[in-house]
Parts: C-alpha cells; structure tokens; sequence
C-alpha cells in the first residue's frame, strides 16, 4: 500500500464520517465503525515500533501498545488480547471513548511527524471486541479464596476495575451501587452512540460470573452508614464519582424547561435502555422539534447536543463563552457535532433564561478575550451592549460536577476531604483518613476520564491488598 493510500486508510478510519458529511440528522456517523480483520493489520502494521513508545508513555495505564499492535499485524490476536488486558480491565471501553487525540495517538510519532497516528483506541477496541467473540474474555476467578471481603462504593469504572482484580486476588468482593445497573457514568452519563450499552453490561454479567456480589439500588447514606461497611467488610473502597452539578445562578434558572445536563443524558440514556420513561415519552426531556439550547463547551456539553441532534431537535446551538482554541472539550466532538448540524456560538455568555412558566428563550451577551490571567489563559470579557436573545424552547447546562458532601451523606464527619470536596487519599498508599478506607476514581481526584479511574481502582486493589495481608501477619 503506498503512503497515500495508507493516509487515505487511516483518515477515513478515524474520522468515518467525512466520507459522508451530508448525511446529517438521520444517518449519523459514529466516532468509529466495524473494523474488519484487514484494517486492523492495516492500522497496527502502520507503527513504526519507534523504540520510543510515547504512546505507551501517555496512556495512563502504560498500555504495552507497541507490542499489541506488532502482534496484530502478525494476526496473533489472542496474544494481542492477552498483553492488551494485562493492564487493562475493559480495553473495549477505553478504544471506544478515551480522548486518544490528547493521550496515547496525540503522541504518536507518526502523529508528529504529519502522517496521522495509527488509529490506537480502534485496534484496542477491535482486539478486545474479537476476544469477546471467540470466548477469549474469562470471569475473574481466584485459585484459591483468602477468606477476606472488601466492599465496594460505587460501580462505575473505578470500582469495578478494583472488584476484578481484588476478586482475582482471591477476596470476596461486593459492590454496593445506588443505581438500578452496574457501570455509572459509563451507562448513564456517556450516550450510547459513544459507548454500547451491551459492551457495559458484558462486562458486569462477567464479573458477576467471577463471584463478585452487586447490591443496586443500595445507597450508602440512606441504607448503610460508612461505618456499617467498615464493620462488615476488612476493608472499604470508596469509588462513588462526582455527581453535584455546577450551577448556573442566573435569572430565570428556576423556569420549566430547563435542565441538568446529565438529568438530560440520564433520561436519554433510560429511553435507549428501553426502561419506562415518562419524562421522555411525554416530551419534557425529549429535544424533538425543540430548539435547543446548551450552555458549555466540555465533553459533556458536546454529548448533550449530539444527543439532542440524534433526537430530532429542530436547532441545536451550544454556548460557550470563549472561542473554539480555548474550549475545554475535545476538537474531534467539536468537528463530530458541527457535521451533524449543531451551531457553536463561541465568545457568548448566558444572561438570564426567558419566559413566563417554560423557557422560551436565552439572554446571552457577546464576549472578547481579553489580556491573559495568571495562568496564561485569556479571560473573557462582556462586550457591553451586545445582549441579545435567541428562542429557547429547552435550555441544557453543562458547567462540569462537584463531589457531593460525602461526610454528611455517609454519616462520617470524621472522613477527610479536600477544600473541592474530593475525599483526601494519600496517593501512596490510596488510603483515606481512616483506617482501611480507601478511595479512587472522580471522588478522590475530581471529574476525569475512564482511563485514569480504571488505573485508579487497579492501584487501589493492589494498596488495599498490600494492607490487609500486612494486617493479617501482623495478627497471626
Ligand atoms: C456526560 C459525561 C460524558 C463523559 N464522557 C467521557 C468520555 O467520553 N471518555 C472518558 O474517558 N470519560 C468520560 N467521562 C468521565 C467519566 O465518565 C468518569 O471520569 C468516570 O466514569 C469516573 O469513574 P468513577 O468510577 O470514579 O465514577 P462513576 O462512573 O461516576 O461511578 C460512580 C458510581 O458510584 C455510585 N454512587 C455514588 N454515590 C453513591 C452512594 N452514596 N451509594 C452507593 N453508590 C453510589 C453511582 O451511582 C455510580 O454508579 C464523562 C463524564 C460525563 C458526565
Ligand atoms: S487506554 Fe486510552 S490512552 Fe491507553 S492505549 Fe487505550 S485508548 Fe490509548
């Protein structure tokens, strides 16, 4: 295959959508598609095994990505699969939603050198996707049971992570969850057209073969204390993410029609589970023929108006009150999102939400940049007399999330947190304040990604390991 055509192979895996960027609104073009055998070799075969692995360096789970991709090319996929899993716990998550372009491809050095990074995340996905088929993806089952539990706060990525490998280790594992499913956000933030619902619960039911215990619908704070699970359990894992939206303290906040973002995606998320959900079957949190308003330019706004674009809105706009460079939110949802139809209006800040008892519009005022704050990045400032407001029929916003007050809802004052909120680790030992608490994932180190809360629950596993069996020949 000459260099063109190998560029060609690679632009039209990484951005499929280009090849049909007027099919907006109702044939969507996912961020990846079926990737057969021969792209697969294709893709791997592209690295150059460059004996500096800075891909490697920038995967937060230090993924042997060099040699998966080499074991590939040579059509060794179990081996591939096996090295692949040696460090990850769901890589057929993380191919399909890390933000490859500022981790492991970002730093390809074929990325450096202008010739496209080989497409990492879709050839992880792809390994993983074809061990799943041939029955290559086993359920965490120890040699032997260490008569020890640990019980875990909260299913999302991070705890899940850590019941697989502590369930391997041999503990008898439990995962207390409030929702109704196993997964967090990864079932009920991030949409479906990122992430497959089934991939997620492949996952659970695999665990759940493994012997690890799941209490849904189980709220530490309302049906246990943290001490109750102290005293039951050797040892406690808190992993329960970042949940207390930002708000947005502007007149007319209170009107109908207007909504948390992830009130929003969870809603979408229950519809496409196929649960029984009124608030979207009876339109209120349904964007069809609406037009749409979403303040905020992170990933979590751009998943809002994809979704709502994939709803059927009548206009979909996102407000963000400095440009396109200084958005927080990755480029690539930015360029997926304006295909299919949604308006970026950039260097724009919301005033009040109008309307009588429902939102009908949004007040906005236009913005420059100004000079540079302490951190280099330029502050956005009103250009006086510029307001304007445009129709609103639902106004969406996504200012980012919180912890909540752990220590009052687990009814453990005593629990160490940081000024944000986050619960306070030692990032040595992953303990919290207290003794045998440990914590990983959104709520020790603030709202992040996928990949950073699976690496935290395997370091976790190992630290919470480390301490009981040094507790245990203490005792004996
Ligand atoms: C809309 C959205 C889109 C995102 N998209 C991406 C993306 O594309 N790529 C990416 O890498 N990251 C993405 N992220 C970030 C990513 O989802 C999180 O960083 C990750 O899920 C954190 O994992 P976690 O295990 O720490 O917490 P979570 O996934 O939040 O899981 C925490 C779990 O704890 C449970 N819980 C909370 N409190 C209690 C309690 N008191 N009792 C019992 N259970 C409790 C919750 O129900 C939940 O199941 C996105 C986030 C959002 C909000
Ligand atoms: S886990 Fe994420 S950063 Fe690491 S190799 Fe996979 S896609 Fe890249």
């Amino acid at each position: 295959m000459t260099e063109k055509m190998l560029k060609f192979v690679h632009l039209e895996q990484k951005y499929p959508h280009k090849r049909e960027a007027s099919a907006r609104r109702t044939d969507f073009n996912e961020i990846y598609e079926p990737f057969e055998d021969s792209s697969a070799a294709d893709q791997s075969s592209r690295c150059s095994q460059c004996g500096v692995p800075f891909c490697q360096a920038h995967c937060p789970l230090y993924n042997n990505i060099p040699d998966w991709l080499s074991l590939t090319t040579a059509g060794r996929l179990e081996e591939a699969y096996a090295i692949s899993a040696a460090t990850n716990n769901m890589p057929e998550v993380t191919g399909r939603i890390c933000p490859q372009d500022r981790l492991c491809e970002g730093n390809c050095v074929i990325e450096q050198s202008t010739h496209g990074a080989v497409t990492i995340g879709s050839v992880e996905k792809y390994i993983t996707d074809t061990a799943f088929a041939n029955g290559w993806v086993k359920a965490p089952k120890p040699t032997k049971e260490n008569g020890m539990s640990v019980g875990i706060i909260g299913g999302g990525p991070g705890g899940m992570a850590a019941a697989e490998q502590l369930r391997l280790k041999g503990y008898e594992v439990h995962i207390y969850d409030r929702y109704d499913r196993i997964g967090g956000l990864l079932v009920y933030g991030i949409p479906g057209f990122k992430l497959e619902k089934d991939v997620v619960e492949r996952r659970v039911k695999l665990l759940e073969e493994g012997g690890v215990v799941m209490h849904t619908e189980f709220e530490v704070g309302r049906d246990a204390t943290l001490d109750d699970l102290r005293k039951k359990h050797d040892s406690v894992l808190i992993a329960t993410g970042v949940y207390k939206a930002r708000d947005l303290k502007l007149p007319g906040a209170g009107l109908n029609n207007v909504y948390p973002a992830l009130e929003y995606l969870t809603t979408s998320n229950r519809q496409g589970l196929g649960d029984n959900v009124p608030a979207y079957d009876d339109g209120t949190l349904n964007a069809k023929d609406k037009n749409v308003v979403v303040i905020g330019g992170g990933d979590t706004a751009m998943d809002c108006v994809r979704t709502a674009i994939r709803q059927g809105a009548k206009s979909v706009k996102c407000l963000y009150r400095r440009d396109r460079a200084n958005m927080p939110g990755s480029q690539r949802e930015v360029a997926n999102a304006e295909e299919e139809g949604v308006e970026f209006v950039w260097l724009t800040n919301p005033e009040a939400f109008v309307g009588d008892d429902k939102v009908t519009g949004v007040r906005a005022i236009k913005m420059r940049l100004g000079a540079p704050d302490a951190g280099g990045r330029q502050s956005p400032e009103i250009i006086e007399g510029s307001s304007y407001t445009m129709d609103a029929d639902m106004a969406i916003t996504a200012l980012g999330f919180e912890p909540e007050d752990l220590p009052t809802l687990f009814d453990a004052p005593e629990l160490g947190v940081s000024r944000w909120g986050t619960v306070k680790i030692d990032f040595r030992s992953m303990m919290t304040n207290l003794d045998g608490v440990f914590a990983a994932g959104d709520i020790a180190r603030g709202a992040s990604l996928v990949v950073w809360a699976i690496r935290d629950g395997r370091d976790a596993a190992d630290r919470i390991d480390e301490y009981l069996l040094a507790r245990k020949e203490a005792a004996a």
